[in-house]
């Protein structure tokens, strides 16, 4: 049983040697978590760890390294979405016109086992190098047709908030940007940089969105919420994302926990990914017939603010499509949230004897 006392892991979690230490891995499992941890990258956060109940729980099944991270199953991919197919220039990401991603830094306060960048993030990726980011500047400032600048990577409140705050300057000075947008796990996984630097830093002209990305309603712990309070109340607008993962969040009670914590933390939830087919993850998937059914399940018992878009990101990198659940019954009836069939009626009504 993982001591739950913060000051018994006070570090960052990084070697097999530390995760066992923390009661979190089995002695026996030195030689299989050290393999995994030569390929993939391995970080558990002391705001993470101490939230940990158990070896194998919600929390432990996301961050302590398996085994099976080495197995691929057939369909798995290196880069999943296809990221490197449309990286024009190192840093930047472009797959659709209005938007382009941004990735100054591919380190993270701690690293999922489930990341579809799980080959790319990591402490060998490191930062953005600094002409690959004036590089990266110049060509956003160049595009007129690009309204939206999202951060990503890595996590970008990651970095030192001077960096960050000298990035954000330089998108906030690009007249055709409307919107910028930040994916971080920061305010989860270190809550405690969420300080008076960071806030300055993110206090950008344009409007700018932070996507949180949370899994389980027990990341939301005293010091998480405390952090998106300070960010909350910094006027920034907070949207969550989730993964649906086996043994982590597959349950309605436990999505629906989720999604209300958010809530409570002014959290809009905003996607439920279903899980991108990366190298050693298939123990986390939950099939999207069954993801359409927890979704479905959680109408009614969520107000629609609490209900995020359940999506797909195409393999290969054609975009992420939501995959329902669907009420509609072509061509003009409404399935209820009990399973109930009924006519609309008035101008969408079938015509009589119509199938
Ligand atoms: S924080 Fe995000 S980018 Fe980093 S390992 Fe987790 S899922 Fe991947």
């Amino acid at each position: 049983m993982p001591d739950p006392t913060p000051s018994a892991n006070p570090r960052t979690l990084r070697t097999p040697a530390d995760l066992i230490a923390a009661g979190l891995a089995p002695e026996s499992a030195l030689g299989a978590l050290a393999a995994v941890g030569a390929r993939y990258a391995v970080a558990v956060p002391p705001a993470l760890a101490v939230l940990i109940e158990a070896p194998g729980d919600p929390l432990a099944r996301q961050f302590v390294p398996d085994p099976a991270e080495l197995e691929t199953a057939p369909g798995e991919r290196a880069d999943p979405i296809g990221d490197d197919a449309l990286s024009p220039i190192p840093g930047i990401v472009h797959r659709y016109p209005d938007r382009v991603l941004l990735k100054p830094t591919l380190l993270c306060p701690v690293y999922c086992r489930f990341c579809f960048r799980r080959e790319h993030v990591g402490p060998h990726g490191g930062l953005l190098a600094e002409a690959d980011l004036a590089a990266a500047l110049a060509w956003i400032a160049a595009r007129p047709a690009i309204r939206e600048v999202i951060l990503t990577g890595g996590d970008p409140l990651f970095l030192s908030a001077r960096r960050l705050g000298r990035i954000l300057r330089a998108l906030d000075a690009m007249a055709h940007l409307e919107t910028l947008r930040i994916h971080t796990r920061v305010p989860i996984a270190t809550p405690g940089r969420v300080a008076a630097p960071l806030l300055g830093a993110l206090a950008t002209a344009k409007p700018l969105w932070l996507v949180v990305h949370a899994n389980h309603a027990r990341e939301l712990a005293a010091p998480q919420r405390q952090a998106l309070a300070l960010l909350a109340r910094a006027g920034v607008p907070l949207l969550g994302q989730s993964v649906l993962l086996r043994g982590v969040n597959d349950t309605a009670p436990a999505l629906e926990a989720l999604f209300r914590a958010m809530l409570a933390c002014r959290v809009k939830p905003y996607y439920l990914h279903h899980l991108d087919p990366a190298p050693g993850t298939a123990r986390f998937h939950v099939p999207v017939a069954e993801g359409r059914a927890l979704l479905a399940a959680l109408r009614g018992r969520l107000g629609g603010h609490g209900l995020p878009t359940y999506v797909v990101d195409i393999p290969g990198g054609f975009g992420k499509v939501p995959v329902g659940p669907d009420f509609f019954l072509p061509p003009a009836g409404v399935r209820d949230r009990e399973g109930r069939v009924h006519g609309l009626g008035g101008p969408l009504a079938a015509a009589p004897g119509a199938g």
